[in-house]
């Protein structure tokens, strides 16, 4: 599973419709202060399900949308789309159909987002789920922002665990994990609810 190319429209700075192809291999992006160096990274974390604005450097997550300029109005929504090279056939189940996987989230403004994968909409969890299990996603440690690496160095080690499990594809199960032990607590509430009823009724 490779990232092939990176669709920006109304994102941020990236208000007309951008298109970059990634190449094999490293990408590093330069330019001048201010260009959208930071934006471009966090186009690429938002697609894969990032839901804390302030990663976004926002206070809302609808300030993604192109706020306008002065030459230019205000757009009234924002959209990433994302292109996946999958003819490895490493996606996950559900997303493993065709050489091409195409993740799209739009966010609308007074609506919300929205996401697709391959024209299909999905939730937001079955697109976090899709990079967790493949050892990327909005928290990748693949993705380096800036006083990133200072922030590891003086990590408590419970925070670089964090980053190593992200690192290691398992995160997707701890999600799992989590819901698991969610159903199951319902589970055994139900079943104490049954012995009250169960109680009542002998
Ligand atoms: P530096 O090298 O200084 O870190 P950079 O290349 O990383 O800069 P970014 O931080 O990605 O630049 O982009 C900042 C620009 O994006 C600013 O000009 C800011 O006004 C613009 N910007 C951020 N959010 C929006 C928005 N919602 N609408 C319009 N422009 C925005």
């Amino acid at each position: 599973m490779r990232f092939s190319r990176l669709r920006l429209t109304g994102f941020k700075s990236f208000v007309d419709p951008t298109d970059l192809i990634i190449s094999e291999g490293l990408t590093g992006v330069v330019g001048p202060n201010g260009c959208g160096k930071s934006n471009l990274l966090e186009a690429l974390r938002w697609v894969m399900g990032e839901n804390r604005p302030t990663a976004m450097r926002g206070g809302g997550m609808e300030d993604v949308i192109f706020a306008g300029a002065s030459t230019r109005p205000a757009r009234n929504f924002a959209e990433v789309c994302l292109h996946i090279d999958n003819h490895d056939r490493l996606a996950p189940p559900g997303f493993n159909d065709e050489d091409q996987v195409e993740i799209v989230r739009r966010i609308t403004r007074d609506v919300g987002s929205a996401y697709k994968a391959n024209a299909r909409d999905v939730r937001a969890r079955d697109v976090q789920m899709l990079f967790a299990d493949a050892s990327t996603g909005a928290h990748s440690p693949a993705l380096v922002r800036q006083g990133q690496i200072s922030e590891l160095i003086n990590a408590k080690p419970k925070s670089r665990r964090r980053i190593l499990e992200e690192a290691a594809g398992i995160s997707g199960l701890y999600q799992r994990r989590h819901e698991a032990e969610l159903k199951l607590k319902g589970a055994e509430q139900n079943l104490t609810r049954v012995d009250d009823v169960v109680e009542q009724l002998a």
